[in-house]
């Protein structure tokens, strides 16, 4: 689902993806209901439209045994992947250079406006989540972390991220060094308490249900440092939700994942488009989230007199 695992039929795909995004200027809503992200409708890859994403939800994991199915086969697709860069980006190794360079961007004005110079003064620390081969933590995080610690459920892809990055490595030094490998989906996964800067978490939480999505990020909030925070990197659809039956994943929607942010306690601090991208992908936004709200600029009186611009109050 990554970048564009549907692309055997991904200009279909995307006419699709836009009919149904015009159809949303006219959706309409029962009345005195709040209106909900949730409540948009959605799509799958097969061109199959859900009135909401409860439906698809209800459908897809409804019970427990869907459930374990879902996870299973989400597993079962990316081990027959190879552990390569172009496979864990779906074909697109060429998305890899503009990837790290927008997400190096996006970190770089993060380190330097949350983590003072004090903070840097102990090892910083970061968790990389559906690390797969382990290209985000080589590519990126290795170079500005202490330490890293990667979580990834297809054993083929954690072994080849350990070989490349793990003990004796060239990229593996005292000061910068992956320290912990852990063969876990996201959904079972409980960090130690306090101990990351930054968990980092690209393409594969489109893997969890939306209740999993939520409970994975209350019980990761523990695992964060004072200050620290999580970036999350995703697809973006236009609009609702589009369902992948291939790899049993969902791209959502900008206001579905604000919505979940919400449940989640989490608030977004900064976010930011990938840029450089072959057309016709998903587009693809970082998030940066924190569990304190931001602060606001305190209201200062303004010395300029606004008697012109003042809206006037109609009695
Ligand atoms: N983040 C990596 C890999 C992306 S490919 C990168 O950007 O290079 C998607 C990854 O999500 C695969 O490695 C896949 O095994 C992983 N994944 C699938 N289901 C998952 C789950 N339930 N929890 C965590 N990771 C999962």
């Amino acid at each position: 689902m990554l970048c564009c695992y549907w692309v055997p039929s991904f200009s279909l795909f995307r006419t699709r993806e836009l009919s149904v995004a015009s159809q949303f200027s006219s959706f309409s809503f029962a009345p005195n209901r709040k209106i909900s992200c949730m409540d948009a409708a959605g799509l799958d890859s097969d061109g199959r439209e859900f009135d909401t994403a409860g439906e698809m939800w209800r459908e897809q994991v409804g019970d427990p045994s869907k459930k374990t199915q879902w996870y299973r086969d989400g597993v079962s697709y990316w081990e027959g992947v190879t552990a390569t860069v172009d496979g864990v980006l779906g074909g697109f190794a060429n998305v890899n250079e503009p990837d790290i360079s927008c997400s190096e961007d996006f970190l770089n004005t993060l380190l330097s406006e949350r983590f003072s110079a004090d903070a840097r003064r102990q090892p910083l620390v970061a968790l990389d989540c559906g690390s797969g081969i382990g290209r985000v933590t080589k590519n990126l995080l290795i170079r500005y972390f202490n330490e890293v610690d990667l979580l990834e459920p297809v054993s083929h892809f954690l072994e080849t991220a350990r070989e490349t990055l793990g003990l004796g490595c060239p990229t593996n030094s005292d000061m910068h060094k992956a320290v912990n490998f852990y063969c876990v989906p996201l959904q079972d996964f409980t960090p130690d308490t306090g101990r990351y800067d930054v968990i980092w978490i690209q393409w594969c939480i489109g893997h969890l249900t939306d209740d999993d999505f939520v409970s994975f990020f209350k019980r990761a909030k523990d695992g964060l440092k004072p200050g620290g925070l999580f970036v999350l990197k995703e697809n973006i659809a236009r609009s609702g939700f589009v369902l992948d039956n291939e790899d049993r994943s969902v791209t959502r929607s900008d206001l579905y994942f604000k919505e979940l942010f919400s449940r989640c306690g989490l608030h977004v601090y900064k976010s930011k488009d990938q840029k450089g991208f072959p057309e016709g992908l998903f587009a693809v936004k970082m998030y940066a989230l924190t569990t304190e709200a931001p602060k606001r600029a305190p209201r200062t009186k303004s010395k300029i007199p606004t008697k012109t611009n003042r809206p006037r109050t109609i009695h």
